[in-house]
């Protein structure tokens, strides 16, 4: 088998002169572009730039979902998943607590709510509805950008006794983004204050047509307190499901997404998982991202040890060789070897795509140099001329250099000038799902003037390497829901790492939105 040197660069993901500079360094003379190259030479240059020294098709072996058919009426169909959204303290949470307690209760004795990340509530038509236990557009739109699109149906909570509120609207644009129907939850009924008509009429003025007004979308009054209008609002949603015809396949390899992953005390990396297509069992091989599972064991969300689990189960998963992230998609490999394979040449491709990012920032840095430099020169080439003026008799002080610069200098002075500034951040968090967040989050803080770079990110504490990090790349550190001993403050205070904690996300957003502007010059 052989390569040429430039689809060698190809397959490495390298640049050419980078390939051409290990040639030379392992006194492989002849580096031109078309040179051939056999397996032996080509792994050989592999190894050297510490890449997989399999550089043949092979190494592209990976998995796929599958492809589902147009029509889906043959298969069963599916529990609906479904998230709730809605304004701040409008119910969300107190919504999910009851309902949990409520398929609790209609389950089996002894059952204990479990918070896993997803549960599954029973309705006495023998329906079942699965519902995420974040609630918020916060973690609905992580998801989505990780092309997780899990969500079948929104449950939009609007108290009756505040009507429609900013996140209310925010809510209603997340799920018309994605394209995702919304169930309408008219909360706080209970209240002698509530006004569910001023709640609806609020709906209509942003673009919800409820259906008890001519439109598509159902409403329900409901009380998460007194769970009034509950099993009204668990049977809006199923119909709604039945409209939608949500199938899945059991059979064949088993799909999903992760919900929400954690390192448990004694128990080591475990995972929710929520199957989309196939059954997941115990014993088999599954991958997510870059890590891989021989399933150890399964719980559902009722904490019942489960052998398997099919389209719509969430089930926390274990067994994991490290953790994966909320929102990687899960795939069933066949065996131990292709799981392995499989990751070790996902890492491969990443560290790859790092090493071009590299590139491209070393790159960039290069043609910043570069300006600035004709910055300089365009200073120096106008003091010069000044100078000589001033020789000459022309002028009779010196004055600042920058105003004489003549106006084609000027173009370059003002390019150069142009300067973003950059805010880097490494983020820690609790769980893998608020990290996404959280990084997501401050990605959308990016303004034309500054730029919020994410530099690193985990799940777990705040530890020594993050403030080495965080000190090597002048970021902040921002924890969300971790602690912070006092030696690793001390460190931080020592290496002039600033540690920012919080433990409410629009806290935290708003503070570094104080920061960022702080960051800006002051305008004149
Ligand atoms: P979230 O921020 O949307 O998750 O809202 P919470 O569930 O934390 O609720 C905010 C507050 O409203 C809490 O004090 C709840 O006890 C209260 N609350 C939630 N649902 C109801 C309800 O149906 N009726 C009444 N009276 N109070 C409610």
């Amino acid at each position: 088998e052989v390569v040429n040197v430039t689809n060698l660069t190809k397959i490495l993901g390298v640049r050419l002169e980078m390939l051409v500079r290990t040639m030379h360094r392992l006194g492989m003379e002849n580096a031109t572009h078309d040179h051939l190259l056999n397996s032996d030479e080509a792994s050989l240059i592999a190894m050297e730039l510490d890449l997989n020294p399999i550089v043949d098709s092979e190494a592209a072996i990976d998995l796929y979902p599958r492809i589902l058919p147009a029509d889906m009426s043959s298969f069963p169909l599916r529990p609906p998943v479904v998230t709730i959204m809605g304004h701040v303290d409008h119910g969300k949470t107190t919504l999910l607590d009851t309902l949990r307690k409520t398929a609790v209760a209609a389950g089996e004795a002894g059952g204990i709510t479990q918070h896993i990340g997803a549960f599954s509530v029973d309705l006495p038509s023998g329906k079942r509805i699965t519902f995420l236990d974040t609630p918020g557009h916060a973690a609905f739109s992580a998801m989505r950008s990780r092309g997780a699109n899990v969500t079948d149906i929104v449950v939009l909570v609007v108290a009756a006794d505040d009507g429609v509120m900013p996140q209310t609207i925010e809510a209603i644009k997340h799920a018309q983004a994605a394209n995702v129907p919304i169930v309408v939850a008219i909360n706080k009924c209970d209240k002698h204050d509530a006004d569910p008509r001023k709640a609806k009429e609020g709906l209509l003025q942003h673009g919800i047509q409820l259906e008890e007004f001519g439109g598509e979308t159902p409403a329900v009054e409901v009380s998460g307190i007194t769970g009034l209008g509950l099993p009204e609002l668990e049977e809006t949603v199923v119909t709604l499901a039945e409209v939608l015809e949500l199938r899945a396949d059991k059979g064949g390899a088993a799909e999903g997404v992760v919900i929400e992953s954690q390192v448990e005390k004694g128990r080591g990396t475990m995972a929710t998982v929520l199957v989309k297509q196939g059954t997941l069992t115990v014993g088999s091989y599954i991958v997510a991202g870059t890590t891989w599972c021989k399933i150890r064991s399964m719980t559902d969300d009722k904490g019942r040890p489960v052998k398997e689990a099919g389209p719509g189960a969430p089930v926390k998963v274990i067994g994991w060789k490290e953790m994966p992230n909320a929102g990687d998609e899960i795939l069933q490999a066949e065996d131990e070897a292709l799981a392995k394979t499989v990751v070790e040449n996902r890492i491969t491709k990443q560290q790859r795509e790092t090493q071009l990012r590299d590139l491209e920032v070393i790159n960039d840095k290069r043609r910043k140099d570069k300006e600035a430099g004709t910055m300089e020169r365009a200073v120096e080439k106008a003091q010069r001329k000044e100078l000589w003026m001033f020789h000459h008799g022309m002028i009779k002080d010196l004055p600042d250099a920058a105003n004489i610069i003549n106006e084609d200098d000027e173009g370059d002075t003002k390019k150069a000038k142009v300067e973003v500034k950059e805010f880097r951040a490494v983020v820690k968090g609790d769980v893998s799902g608020t990290v996404g967040t959280v990084v997501d989050c401050l990605n959308g803080l990016c303004t034309p003037e500054i730029k919020v770079k994410v530099v690193g990110s985990g799940v777990g504490n705040i530890t020594d390497g993050d403030v080495q990090l965080a000190a090597a790349c002048e970021a902040s550190i921002i924890g969300f829901n971790v602690k912070t001993d006092r030696k690793i403050q001390h460190d931080a205070s020592v290496a002039r790492v600033p540690i920012k904690s919080y433990d409410v996300i629009y806290k935290l957003l708003d503070d570094i939105k104080l920061t960022l502007g702080e960051m800006l010059p002051p305008i004149v």
